[in-house]
C-alpha cells in the first residue's frame, strides 16, 4: 500500500464528465490498495473567468479582496469531485485551503507556503476515505485567504505530498508527461521518460508551464517523487523527475528547449563608461520592485557605452517611467529604448556540463534561419538567447532538429 498524492489541472477537471473520469481513476488506484490525497484546479477557463470579473469591478483589484474572488474556482472543484467519488461508493471528504489548514505568507496573489498541517488528513486516510483538497489556495496567519500564483495547484500537491511524505505526487494533465519542448508548438517534441530535477527547475523557470517553478523547487527540497501524467490516457508511465544524474549517462546533452514571451528588452543608450553607471541605471529599477533578468553592457567607445536589460513584460512601463523619470537626465544617457516584442529561447542540459560546442551550435543554427541574436545568458547547464518575438517558433523548431530532439534516442 502506498500513499500517493494526485494533482488534476484546469482541464482534466474542465466539464462534469471530466470529473467523473477523474473520479473513475482515482477509485482504481484506491481499489488497488492505495491512499489517496487528490489536489485539484479550478475548471479550465474559470480563474481566468473571476479575474477578468475583479478587473471590471476594480481597475486595480485590492490584493485581498482579489485572492478571495479568484480562490473561489477551486472550492467548486473540491465539492464536485467528492460528490463523483461518493457515487462510486467511496468514503471522501473535501477540504479548502483554510480548513486543511494550509498557512501560507500574506503576500497576495503570490504567496508561499509555510507549513500544512497534515493531521485531519491522516485520520480521514485511516479511515479509507479520499481526502480532496483545493489547490492554488492557502490561509495567512490572521486568517486571510491567499493564493499561490497562477499555475498554483501544483505547489499545493508537492507540498500536501512533502507534509504527508507521500510515496509519490502525480501532476495530471492535458499532456503525457515533460517533452523535449511544448508539443503544442513543436509537433515533433518528445516525451521524455525521465528528466533531472535541475533540468526541470531550469526548464520551468525559463517558461515551460507544465509545471509551476515552485512545485519543482519544493519537490528538490523536500525530494519529492514527483511524475507527470496524462488524465486522459489510461495509465501511461509519463515523467518522472529524477534526482540521480547518473540515470542520463546514455541520454540526449541537451534534454529541452523552453520559451518566454513574458519579457521585455529596455536599453538605455549612450552612458558614460566608468564606475557606478550599472548601478545608476539598475539601483532605481531595484528600489521599485521590478525584477532585472539578463543584463548585457557593450564595450565602451570613446568613453561611451549602451546597457541593455529585460524584466517581465508586465513592468516593462513601470521601468521606462522609473528611467525617464529618475535616471535619465541623471546619469546623461543619450536615449532610452524599450521592446516589448521579444522572446527568451534556452535550451537546456546537464550535458552541457561535460559536452563543449553547445553554444557554437546554437548560434550557427540560429545563424543559418537567418535569425539576429540580441542578448545571450548562460549557465552551467542552460544556454538562452533573446531574439525577435516573431522568429520565436522558428528558432525552437530550428534548435529541436539541430539537438537531434525530434529523434529516438
Ligand atoms: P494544467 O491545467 O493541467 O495545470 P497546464 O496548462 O498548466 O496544465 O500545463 C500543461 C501544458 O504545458 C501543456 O498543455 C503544454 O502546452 C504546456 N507545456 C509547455 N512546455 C511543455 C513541455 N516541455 N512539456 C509538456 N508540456 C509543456
Ligand atoms: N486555477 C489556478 C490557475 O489557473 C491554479 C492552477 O490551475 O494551478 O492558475
Ligand atoms: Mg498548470
Amino acid at each position: 500500500m502506498a500513499l500517493i498524492v494526485q494533482k488534476y489541472g484546469g482541464t482534466s477537471v474542465g466539464t462534469a464528465e471530466r470529473i467523473k473520469n477523474v473520479a473513475k481513476r482515482v477509485a482504481k488506484w484506491k481499489a488497488a490498495g492505495h491512499q489517496l490525497v487528490v489536489v485539484v484546479s479550478a475548471m479550465s477557463g474559470e480563474t481566468n473567468r473571476l479575474l477578468a470579473l475583479a478587473k471590471e469591478i476594480q481597475a486595480d483589484p485590492d490584493p485581498r479582496e482579489l485572492d478571495v474572488v479568484a480562490s473561489t474556482g477551486e472550492q467548486v472543484t473540491i465539492g464536485l469531485l467528492a460528490m463523483a467519488l461518493m457515487d462510486l461508493g467511496l468514503k471522501a471528504r473535501s477540504y479548502t485551503g483554510a480548513q486543511v489548514k494550509v498557512l501560507t505568507d500574506a503576500a497576495f496573489t503570490k504567496a508561499r507556503i509555510v507549513s500544512i498541517d497534515e493531521s485531519p488528513i491522516r485520520k480521514d486516510l485511516a479511515a479509507g476515505t479520499v481526502v480532496v483538497v483545493a489547490g492554488f489556495q492557502g490561509v495567512d496567519e490572521d486568517g486571510n485567504i491567499t493564493t499561490l500564483g497562477r499555475g498554483g495547484s501544483d505547489t499545493s500537491a508537492v507540498a500536501v505530498a512533502a507534509a504527508l511524505k507521500s510515496d509519490e505526487c502525480q501532476i495530471y494533465t492535458d499532456v503525457d508527461g515533460v517533452y523535449t519542448t511544448d508539443p503544442r508548438v513543436v509537433p515533433e517534441a518528445r516525451r521524455l521518460k525521465t528528466v533531472t530535477f535541475e533540468e526541470m527547475l531550469e526548464m520551468a523557470s525559463l517558461g515551460s508551464k507544465v509545471l509551476q517553478i515552485r512545485a519543482v523547487e519544493f519537490a528538490g527540497k523536500y525530494k519529492v517523487r514527483l511524475r507527470v501524467l496524462s488524465s486522459f490516457e489510461d495509465e501511461g508511465e509519463g515523467t518522472l523527475i529524477t534526482f540521480e544524474e547518473d540515470e542520463k549517462m546514455e541520454q540526449a546533452v541537451i534534454s529541452g528547449i523552453a520559451f518566454n514571451r513574458d519579457e521585455a528588452k529596455i536599453t538605455v543608450m549612450g552612458v558614460p563608461d566608468r564606475p557606478g553607471i550599472a548601478y545608476g541605471i539598475l539601483g532605481p529599477i531595484g528600489e521599485a520592485n521590478i525584477d532585472v533578468d539578463m543584463i548585457i553592457q557593450n564595450a565602451g567607445v570613446d568613453g561611451m557605452t549602451d546597457l541593455s536589460f529585460t524584466v517581465h513584460r508586465n513592468e516593462y512601463l513601470k521601468a521606462m517611467d522609473v528611467l525617464n523619470k529618475q535616471v535619465k537626465a541623471h546619469i546623461k544617457a543619450t536615449d532610452i529604448r524599450g521592446d516589448n516584442k521579444i522572446c527568451k529561447v534556452s535550451i537546456v542540459g546537464v550535458g552541457m556540463r561535460t559536452h563543449a560546442g553547445i553554444a557554437s551550435k546554437t548560434f550557427r543554427t540560429l545563424a543559418e534561419e537567418g535569425i539576429n541574436i540580441q542578448m545571450i545568458s548562460t549557465s552551467e547547464i542552460k544556454i538562452s538567447v533573446v531574439i525577435d518575438e516573431k522568429y520565436m517558433e522558428l528558432a525552437v523548431r530550428a534548435l529541436h532538429r539541430a539537438f537531434g530532439l525530434d529523434q529516438p534516442n
